[in-house]
């Protein structure tokens, strides 16, 4: 039973006790009650908003099987009228944003303004697959072995039960993000949110019910990260992981062992290299950004900001002013402009990452405190020079509102200076001129670099894929890419002549100088048309 919690913040949003305890007991398999064991607080608040059961894995073996089953009427929905209920739950994300943004500030702490950025996110995601979804899982005619006698197509069938594992970070876009494109190709899902944010994703799945998805087809599971992950992977036809490198490694090796295929959205070391010709306001505003929102937790966000030592004090100094002008705070209105970090582990990490770089002789120019009179959690936007290469911030995800600014004096040295890392998620270049941005972004190892903005002109390029180059991860999300990760493609060829091989009654040799010469003429053919 929910214990009894006190009602003084979810008193000033649209949530209470009754309906978070409806929705934790949408938590596993149908038709089992759990005990609710685990504590879910409100960070910036300070205060337990919930409760939530921790599975076993019995129980994610009966989920998976469950939502298998309920999979089997969701793959006889055409590909159109899946993308129909899409569209129903878009427009119903849409509608229910107020209380979205709610629970999103009351489970994570982040401040409103970033959490509309996840409530615009999903419903824009829903409405790309809804509409170029169909036309990219449609059979195609692809060239077959011989012209007029023989064709070849492709369906795209689903895979199965797709797993999805999510971070706390962006508990809406990062769980929805991926599952949006699986349930389109007729997947079933199961979802496991992380711990500390598991509400968003229970009501989007009540939402998508609402749209017309049948009971079942999308599951929720809860618990212990290593137990129930694991059994998921043990179970599931296809993985999708976002979290950090590390558990990431181990996810890849489980779901190598079971030979399903995964995609896995993992850790960033971004840098922003803002060259000599770019503004400087500008680029200080997309500092702010690229550094800052969600309180810097952004797998996104740029740590590493590489400046063109003929701007370089300019733009300090323009990017201090900015950061200092930012609002602490996580009310329910738009006032504040940086909200929470998650735990107490972040703000452990966070400290810790300052502390080191200072000890090693860093420069803070802005920042360096938790602000503990805001919240348990709060820590002030920050920014440091001078920092030694082998310091924790230069050489770890800080994944908090840090941003190390070091001067370079060409193009040349930004470009090395990025490339010099284990991680390639995201990069920025900042210039006046477009085109040599272009030039330096295609010398840059990164999944995506966005020029002139941080980081949200390539998330929103919902046509383009997203994903990280070496230990940032495998696989993309976004863009045909991210739909077709979660199909399994199968030929169908046919033969207009029977089977191809001798022709009985027609000489071995005899045959064997025609089909030579036939198969000559149409390589000769290809040629010419190249
Ligand atoms: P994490 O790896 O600790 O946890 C992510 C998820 O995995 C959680 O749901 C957790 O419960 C689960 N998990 C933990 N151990 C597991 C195991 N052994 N097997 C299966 N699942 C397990 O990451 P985190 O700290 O929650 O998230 C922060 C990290 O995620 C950062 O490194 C950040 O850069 C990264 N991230 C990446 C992206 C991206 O799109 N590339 C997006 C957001 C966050």
């Amino acid at each position: 039973m929910a214990q009894a919690v006190p009602d003084s913040v979810l008193a000033e949003t649209a949530w209470n006790k009754r309906r978070l305890y409806a929705l934790s007991n949408r938590i596993g398999p149908s038709g089992t009650d759990y005990d609710l064991t685990l504590p879910v607080t409100a960070p910036a608040h300070s205060e337990e908003i919930g409760e939530i059961p921790e599975l076993g894995e019995d129980d994610v073996g009966q989920a998976v099987e469950q939502t298998r089953e309920a999979a089997k009427e969701w793959r006889e929905f055409s590909v159109d009228e899946r993308a129909e209920v899409l569209t129903k739950f878009a427009n119903l994300a849409a509608d229910n944003r107020k209380e979205l943004l709610d629970l999103l500030q009351l489970e994570t702490g982040k401040s409103r303004a970033h959490a509309l950025e996840e409530t615009i996110d999903v419903p824009q995601n829903a409405d790309y697959y809804a509409d170029k979804g169909p036309g990219i899982l449609a059979t195609e005619s692809r060239a077959s072995g011989i012209p007029f006698a023989t064709s070849a197509e492709v369906q795209y069938d689903s895979k199965g039960v797709v797993g999805i594992i999510s971070p706390w970070n962006y508990p809406l876009v990062l769980s929805f993000a991926d599952a949006i494109p699986a349930l389109l190709a007729g997947n079933g899902v199961v979802l496991k949110p992380d711990e500390k944010t598991p509400f968003t994703a229970l009501r989007l799945a009540e939402l998508l019910e609402e749209a017309g998805l049948p009971e079942g087809v999308v599951t929720i599971v809860t618990g212990d990260g290593p137990t129930v992950g694991s059994a998921i992977i043990e179970r599931v036809d296809y993985l999708t992981f976002t979290g950090s490198s590390e558990t990431g490694k181990i996810v890849a090796e489980q779901a190598g062992r079971n030979l399903i295929d995964c995609s896995l959205e993992l850790s960033g070391k971004n840098p922003m290299i803002i060259l000599d010709d770019a503004d400087v306001e500008e680029a200080a505003r997309g500092a702010v950004q690229g550094s800052f929102t969600n309180a810097g937790q952004l797998c996104l966000a740029n740590e590493r900001i590489y400046v063109h030592e003929d701007i370089y004090d300019d733009f300090l100094d323009e990017f201090v002013s900015q950061t200092e002008s930012l609002e602490l705070g996580a009310d329910f209105e738009f006032d504040a402009d940086v909200g929470s970090l998650i735990d107490s582990d972040q703000l452990e990490r966070v400290q810790s990452h300052v502390a080191d770089a200072v000890e090693s002789g860093a420069t803070v120019h802005t920042g360096g405190n938790a602000r503990s009179e805001i919240g348990p959690y709060f820590y002030e936007p920050t920014i440091l020079t001078d920092v030694p290469a082998t310091s924790l911030p230069a050489c770890e995800e800080t994944f908090g509102p840090l941003a190390v600014v070091e001067s370079v004096s060409s193009a040349e040295e930004a470009i090395e200076k990025a490339n010099d890392s284990d991680h390639g998620l995201n990069a920025s270049v900042w210039s006046g001129d477009r085109e040599r941005a272009k030039e330096i972004a295609r010398e840059i190892e990164s999944g995506t670099v966005c020029i002139n903005d941080p980081f949200l002109v390539g998330w929103a390029s919902y046509d383009a894929p997203m994903g990280g180059v070496k230990e940032s991860g495998i696989g993309r999300r976004h863009g045909p890419e991210g739909l077709k990760r979660y199909t399994e493609p199968k030929t169908i060829a046919t033969s207009a002549v029977g089977p191809l091989g001798p022709i009985p009654g027609v000489p071995d040799e005899l045959f064997a100088k025609g089909f030579s010469a036939v198969s000559n003429i149409q390589r000769r053919l290809n040629q010419l048309r190249r």
